[in-house]
């Protein structure tokens, strides 16, 4: 493993240098732009290499065993390379595991405490006396390429799922309020950027923890809260694509902004499973019945919505009806994109207490099963593309033996979780972060083919 490659221009050379190892999800990699933005802002010079840092940062993940493992080892390496090591994120909420297994840490902090992180880097290498503030990128320092970023709009969560431990590691709901978010919207926007990823634990609770308190942007009053968060948004004139949404009632209102083109026709939304029983034992609110209904009507609103999920199989006392049930359910919501995990035990989880734990050769089994069963489905949706000309934006451009191999994606593919879309007649002056219009050739089990015939305005 080695620290992200950040493509910066050093501020100066006498600045000290800090490396960073960013693992876990989207909300982690925002947390380390943001201490990332905030040392950068006091002058210190960012590298993609142990060598010559005189700090690695290592934000951690501990939401599964193998994450836990994977941050631990991460820790050890960097610990091994350089010496000089600052654990934050998920895993800092754990000091004793770390610090029992790692003397040598510098300091150990957990999700979010960006004060106590920098802070930590403050004591093991002082900022610089001049802060090189105007070199800072208005938009921030972001680890994505510059074409699409992930935009955080609040911490914690709400529920209490019986499998997860993040309300645990993160504490409830603090969302950002809504003007300081549509500011951050607004300069990745100026800087370029051209697909904005809206993520939090529960997006669809957006605001509820600030009563949907009001905040002034663009001279206008807004309030903290999903609808009008996606209808600010809609206002930038790029692409809007909405992670983790539940089917709660409120989020109908979001789907005439898709079709009418305002946000992606594109949500994420984690059901996780569709048997009663089992969705009472991981404690999640859903009927899967209503949210069978919910999707019907939202298709017959927006026809071209895409819906992805994910879903956990062998979950304690999962029974094969139950499995039966949900692979059923499968067939008749046809979502687009889907992602299974088998149930692990992840330490400190309610769930572990259950009865009736499902074998491991069963689990294997049930998971094949589902993603023959999704395979088939995702394959047959997309079929739907093709003969139709879309926008895609550009993620990559290769230079390959047989020749350019040009990788974009539509409205229906987010990055690094969904297909790409081909592009077959590449041309030399294609660059990543370009919008072109591809009318879609063949659609295989995952991705798209197409020949472009042009940039889309
Ligand atoms: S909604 Fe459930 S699974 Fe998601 S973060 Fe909250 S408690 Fe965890």
């Amino acid at each position: 493993m080695t620290p992200n490659p950040i493509s910066l221009n050093h501020p100066a050379k006498t600045s000290p240098i800090i490396g960073i190892v960013s693992l876990g999800c989207p909300k982690a990699l925002v947390d380390s732009e943001r201490i990332l933005t905030r040392l950068r802002a006091e002058g210190y010079t960012l590298s993609g290499t142990y060598a010559n840092a005189d700090v690695v940062l290592v934000n951690t993940c501990g939401f599964l065993d193998s994450a836990r493992d994977e941050s631990l080892a991460a820790i050890g390496e960097a610990l091994a390379e350089n010496g000089r090591v600052i654990v934050t994120g998920c895993l800092g909420a754990e000091k004793e595991l770390i610090t029992s297994k790692f003397p040598k840490v510098l300091a150990v902090t957990g999700p979010h405490q960006y004060e106590s992180v920098v802070a930590a880097v403050h004591e093991a290498a002082p900022p610089p006396a001049n802060p090189f503030i105007d070199l800072l990128p208005p938009q921030g320092i972001k680890l994505t390429p510059r074409h699409y970023a992930y935009l955080k709009i609040a911490e914690g969560c709400n529920n209490r799922c019986s499998f997860c431990i993040i309300p645990s590691l993160r504490g409830d709901l603090v969302s950002r309020p809504i003007g300081e978010v549509l500011r951050e919207a607004e300069k990745l926007a100026q800087a370029g950027v051209k697909e904005l990823l809206i993520i939090s634990q529960d997006t669809s609770a957006y605001g509820v923890d600030v009563k949907y308190e009001e905040s002034v942007w663009r001279g206008q009053s807004w309030r903290t809260q999903f609808l009008d968060l996606a209808r600010a948004l809609g206002e930038l004139g790029i692409w809007v694509r909405l992670h983790y949404v539940y089917p709660y009632p409120h989020v109908d209102a979001v789907i005439p902004l898709m079709a009418e083109g305002k946000v992606l026709p594109y949500l994420d939304m984690p059901l996780q499973h569709a048997s009663m029983p089992i969705l009472k034992a991981m404690r999640r609110p859903a009927s899967q019945e209503k949210t069978l209904e919910r999707i019907r009507r939202w298709r017959e609103i927006c026809p071209d919505l895409v819906l992805r999920s994910t879903f956990i199989v062998g979950f304690p006392g999962e029974t094969e009806a139950d499995f039966e049930l949900l692979l059923e359910w499968l067939h008749q919501a046809q979502l687009d994109r889907v992602g299974c995990f088998k149930y692990e035990a992840v330490q400190g989880a309610a769930a572990n207490q259950l009865e009736n734990p499902v074998p491991e050769a069963v689990k294997e089994a049930r998971w094949h099963r589902f993603m023959q069963t999704q395979q088939a489905i995702s394959a047959t949706r997309l079929q739907r593309f093709v003969g139709r000309t879309l926008p895609v934006l550009v993620d990559r451009v290769e230079t390959k033996k047989t020749g350019l191999k040009i990788t974009a994606r539509s409205f229906a593919d987010a990055p690094e979780i969904d297909g790409h879309v081909m592009i077959r007649n590449a041309s030399e002056t294609i660059k990543p972060g370009d919008m072109l219009n591809a009318t879609i050739t063949k659609a295989g089990a995952y991705d798209l083919h197409a020949n472009t015939n042009g940039p889309h305005f």
